[in-house]
């Protein structure tokens, strides 16, 4: 039976946010067609026996009622030609009715591959995909999420990204069903070994600034390099990580890795510290998934504050420490 196809775009195993939003996307758009979600894994015998049944799982939580496992010793690691050219072999056997993955680095890439190869069209970043009528209707976040554009898509074969942040992983209500795995072993040329990952230099440890379910952001207003400690000691308590605005790293305080926006990261915690941070458009775009927002900022009128759900209009450097101070004075206190 055909299916809504959605790959896992899994780190050596390990399944990303963006990919359990892209099944609960696809059950929607399967509800629709009247066909079910099935996964598809790509990696070696080894990857599958140590990570097999993690990822199985989590599919199966997510919705999904099979997964296509793709295996080949040139799958052991990332690699987008071979990612590319096992989906494209996927697609030929099984005929889904649409492909669909998260709209991460690695899940764009690996759909660019398999439209290349199969000369079908993509729509990326969508946040929103209707069936109802024919050619499909789409929604898709364009320019760094300042614009949303409406599409139409007339396609044998739909293939489409799903914007980061814009669906909210859900789990299935009624608990995960037993899912079926199916193997296929794609044919893979010499040409899929000519991007193939061989090393890999983790920049930051723990939890990533995507990731993290807090983030305190420095904006100028924080003034220098060293006015970030502060904003560290904060996160450190929250159980958080730093981020900033592009006038930060333009000014040398922090590395780009912590940039939050257009040309930075986009964020999606459970809450956004924003101190000093104007909330220009590019910055706010990267924000703007965050589910509570607190503004501290001088400006009553500065964006960032009329955006926020809560607001200290007071000197951050003030603010901060007390806030810090605060929070270790309630957790020291002893229980009455
Ligand atoms: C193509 C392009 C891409 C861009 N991409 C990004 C991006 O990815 N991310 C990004 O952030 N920007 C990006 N920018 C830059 C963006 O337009 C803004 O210039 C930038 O976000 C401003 O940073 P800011 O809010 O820290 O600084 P400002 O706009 O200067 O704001 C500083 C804020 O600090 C407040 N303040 C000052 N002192 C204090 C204090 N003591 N206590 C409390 N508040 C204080 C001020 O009231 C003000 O609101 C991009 C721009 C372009 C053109």
């Amino acid at each position: 039976m055909s299916s809504v196809a959605v790959l896992i775009d899994h780190d050596r195993g390990v399944p990303p946010g963006g990919a359990l939003e892209a099944l609960t996307a696809a059950r929607r758009l399967a509800a629709e067609l009247d066909v079910p979600v099935n996964a598809v894994i790509l990696g070696d015998s080894e990857l599958f026996a140590t990570h097999g049944a993690e990822l199985f799982a989590a599919c199966a939580s997510y919705g999904a009622a099979g997964v296509h496992c793709g295996r080949h010793s040139l799958l052991a690691d990332y690699g987008p030609d071979a990612w590319g050219a096992a989906l494209a072999a996927f697609v030929e056997a099984a005929q889904p009715a649409a492909v669909i993955a998260a709209g991460t680095d690695r899940g764009a890439e690996a759909m660019a591959q398999l439209a290349a190869r199969t000369d079908l069209p993509l729509v990326a970043n969508c946040v929103s995909v209707s069936s109802a009528s024919d050619p499909w209707q789409i929604t898709r976040i364009q320019w760094g999420g300042s614009l949303l554009e409406d599409v139409t898509l007339s396609s044998s074969l739909p293939l489409l990204t799903i914007a980061p942040h814009s669906v909210e992983a859900e789990p299935v209500p009624d608990g995960a069903a037993d899912i079926e795995t199916v193997d296929f072993a794609p044919d893979l040329g010499p040409e899929a070994e000519r991007t193939l990952v061989r090393n890999r230099v983790t920049l930051t440890e723990g939890i990533t600034l995507s990731t993290s379910p807090v983030v305190v952001s420095g904006g100028r207003g924080v003034g220098s390099a060293e006015g970030f400690a502060a904003l560290e000691d904060l996160a450190e308590l929250l159980g958080g990580r730093v981020g900033c605005s592009r006038a930060v790293t333009n000014n040398g305080w922090r590395s780009h890795a912590d940039q939050v926006g257009q040309t930075g990261t986009r964020i999606a915690p459970e809450i956004y510290i924003a101190c000093g941070i104007s909330g220009a458009i590019q910055h706010w775009v990267g924000a703007m998934g965050s589910k509570n927002i607190l503004a501290i900022n001088i400006d009553p009128e500065a964006n960032m504050v009329t955006k926020a759900g809560y607001a200290v209009i007071a000197d951050l450097h003030a603010v901060v420490p007390a806030i810090s101070d605060e929070i270790r004075r309630r957790r020291d206190r002893p229980l009455d």
